[in-house]
């Protein structure tokens, strides 16, 4: 079974990333930055993690408001480091345990925290300016695997301080019940307070960082009562972005141990670490298996329907390439390329042999035995000039006369534009 083997928390402010790049480790300025995450780096050895945990937020740069959402887990193999305006940092991109990731979001779902999830989206400094200093990239590669969790804390409605200690409790139960031998770090960033927009930007609250950092350790109950309004008005309005560590918090039980706390405020951010370690026995093996039983409760018995295919996580992430290739039909500019030279646009989207088969051949039902989605076949046929009953008439395996025989009524249609 998985296992939580502590938790660490820290600032994710971009000073930290641009202080290691420019080499700031002996500047007094700097210094006590890097010090601060000497006993973290220690500790990280001494546990082992197998994967970090990683809570974060994106800043506006992967994420935007065209489709916002409060709680994103990331279900990748491979997070690549965001370019934020100035060109991406240097540094390699981190490899995701997405196994486990699927795992965490079926859980979290079934204890009725609707997730979303995210895959393809650079992490921008709330995630690599933190990992930069807590881990060393030997050979171009991050020595531990991370499951990013994005939180939506930039456009309000924003989740409350106790969904997100809720959360943390649910996260906990889900890491438990992973059935692989794994060690889990939770790492929660951002804050401490700071304000970086309007006349009131420069705000920091030295005393109120102190009583938070004491709070989460003792009574983080107390801080799940206070509203977005109080953390802006005690801790700045984007130091309210603290709510994440209460995330951390609730994955941690009340038998908790601070081990490590460091703050320093060079500028406009209060750079705050911290590692705590539970005293708390882990869930037993028989409560985490009955949990594992019980978040795959929805679809059991949905194997045996025949021909029947869930569109689940892990098959989302088997056919995520091809899918990927036919919804992008959507758009006109690619529509052109694939009708001018398709096996070109095969190349460029690295297409496996198998997968470029079975669009050329139309084949309905083994692109859906693949794992396309059905929804993608739609946009195929339009672009193709097939119908939608082209498409079920395939699956099924019977001449499209024969089908359509079997409806009331004899018509085809397609998600193509009807002509003027
Ligand atoms: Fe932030």
């Amino acid at each position: 079974m998985a296992r939580i083997v502590g938790a660490i928390a820290t600032s994710h402010t971009p000073t930290i990333g641009f202080a290691l790049d420019s080499g700031k480790q002996d500047d007094p300025a700097w210094k006590p930055i890097f010090e601060a995450y000497r006993p973290i780096q220690k500790w990280i050895a001494e546990k082992q993690p197998d994967v970090l945990f990683l809570i974060y937020n994106d800043h506006i740069t992967s994420f935007f408001f065209d489709h916002y959402s409060a709680f994103a887990l990331g279900v990748d193999e491979i997070y690549h480091v965001a370019d934020e305006g100035g060109g991406a940092r240097k540094v390699p991109p981190v490899r995701g345990n997405a196994a486990l990731s699927r795992h965490i979001v079926q859980s979290l779902v079934t204890d009725e925290f609707d997730m979303s999830v995210f895959r393809e989206k650079p992490l921008d400094h709330g995630c690599f300016s933190p990992l930069s200093v807590l881990l060393d990239p030997k050979d171009g590669e991050w020595p531990i695997e991370i499951v990013p969790l994005q939180v939506g804390v930039l456009q309000f409605p924003i989740p409350t301080a106790k969904r997100c200690f809720n959360l943390g409790q649910a996260l906990r139960t889900a890491i438990e019940s992973y059935p692989e031998d794994l060690k889990v770090a939770i790492v929660a960033t951002g804050g401490l307070s700071h304000q970086v927009h309007g006349e009131r930007c420069g705000f920091n609250n030295t005393e109120w960082d102190e009583e938070f950092l004491d709070l989460l350790e003792k009574d983080p109950v107390a801080l799940t009562r206070l509203t977005h309004a109080d953390y802006a008005r005690l801790g700045g309005m984007e130091g309210s972005e603290v709510i994440m560590w209460l995330i951390m918090r609730g994955a941690l039980s009340g038998k908790v141990r601070r081990i490590h706390n460091s703050y320093y405020l060079p500028s406009m951010c209060a750079i705050a670490t911290a590692i705590y370690e539970d005293d708390a026995a882990p869930l037993g093996e028989a409560e985490s298996k009955a949990h594992f039983e019980r978040i795959h409760e929805q679809l059991r018995g949905a194997e045996a329907l025949e021909g029947t295919y869930p569109y689940t996580l892990d098959r989302s992430a088997r056919g995520y390439s091809i899918n990927r290739f036919l919804h992008d039909l959507v758009n006109e500019d690619n529509r052109a390329r694939f009708h001018a030279d398709p096996e070109g646009e095969f190349e460029a989207a690295g297409l496996s042999e198998e997968e470029r088969d079975l669009i050329r051949r139309r084949d309905w039902r083994g692109l859906i035995h693949y794992g396309a989605i059905f929804f993608v076949l739609e946009k195929l046929a339009a672009v193709t000039g097939a119908s939608n009953l082209d498409i079920y008439a395939g699956m099924r395996g019977q001449p499209l006369d024969e089908f359509m025989k079997t409806r009331n009524q004899q018509v085809t249609y397609s998600v193509a534009a009807a002509d003027d």
